[in-house]
């Protein structure tokens, strides 16, 4: 891993696979199994495609399992590194883990189409029965112990997967009155809303969850949704650095953007954990 994709981490990953402590409170020691877990994380296995399907019209989500059947545990938020053999070279490309930890079934990946992209091309043609290399999990893009708060959860296209692997960790800690969340999802169209049926049915059955679409190019709008960027849906929710902790997810400009939106608003960085989106090698 290298390039951007480190510079990228480094604002929220150690690569260990270990969420932080909550940043709120005293940073506690390191868990003791932190090198042994990174050495695991570090060593490649093989997996195997299982299915694919398109998600929402540029999106492809890739369904795999463990060639060695070996379990594989993971904290929702975390992310794999695809190891693909692109003309002669390893490339390297990450991709949020879109399931949930400890869920029966193959663990998902949703790939967004990039124009030319290298990695998209081998992952769009990639057919049921393939093999690729990967290593993970990484990340500390995870829930973490925090205080009472409410949860601003802002993507753009599939900046949104690793809230869907949260969702029952969310609504577990909502129905214990732990926290209360506002997600925000930036796309295009709505045929681009991904997983967008299981972030409605969650806010239809829990008033303190609520999902908040963001259309930059639809001419209608329906009940609930946004016009515009998801940096403009953001300021109408009031962000209040006292009681908020907000999590950034997808296009590193709109990353960079919600970033400067929330620390100028009085958030402590800490408050605000992110995961951007972008290419190594
Ligand atoms: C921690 C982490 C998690 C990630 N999770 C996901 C995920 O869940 N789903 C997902 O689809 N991607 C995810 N990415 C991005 C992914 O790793 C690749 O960068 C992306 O698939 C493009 O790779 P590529 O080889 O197809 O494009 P490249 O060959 O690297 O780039 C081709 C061209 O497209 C531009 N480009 C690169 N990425 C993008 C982009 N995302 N949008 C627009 N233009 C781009 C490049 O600047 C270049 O000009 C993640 C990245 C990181 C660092």
């Amino acid at each position: 891993m290298r390039g951007a994709e480190v510079a990228s981490r480094a604002e929220s990953s150690t690569g260990s696979g270990h969420p932080r402590p909550c940043e709120n409170a005293r940073p506690a020691a390191p868990p003791r199994t932190v090198a042994g877990e990174r050495r695991l994380s570090n060593l490649p296995f093989e997996l195997e495609l299982e299915s694919a399907r398109m998600v929402a019209p540029t999106v492809r989500e890739l369904a795999f399992r463990r060639v060695d059947g070996a379990a594989m545990p993971y904290l929702a938020g975390q992310f794999l590194t695809l190891h693909l053999p692109h003309e002669g070279k390893d490339l390297r490309r990450s991709y949020s883990i879109a399931t949930v930890p400890g869920a029966d079934g193959p663990l998902a990946l949703a790939a967004s189409h990039v124009e030319g992209g290298r990695a998209t091309g081998i992952l769009f043609g990639m057919a049921p029965g393939a093999r690729v290399k990967a290593t993970g999990p990484f990340g500390r893009f995870v829930l973490r112990d925090d205080p009472p708060c409410r949860y601003l959860l802002i993507a753009t296209g599939t900046g949104v997967t690793p809230y869907r692997a949260m969702l029952p960790e969310l609504a577990a800690r909502i129905a214990a009155g732990r926290c209360e969340a506002e997600l925000l999802l930036g796309v295009r169209t709505r045929a681009e809303l991904l997983y967008a049926a299981e972030f409605t049915a969650l806010a239809g059955r829990e008033p303190r969850f609520r999902f908040h679409p963001c259309l930059s190019r639809e001419a209608e709008l329906g009940a609930g949704e946004h016009r515009g960027h998801v940096q403009v849906a953001l300021a109408a929710l009031a962000p209040d650095p006292a009681r908020d902790i907000a999590y950034l997810c997808g296009n590193p400009a709109m990353v960079d953007a919600a970033f400067a939106v929330l620390t100028a608003a009085g958030f402590p960085s800490a408050n605000v954990r992110r995961e951007k989106y972008v290419s190594s090698n």
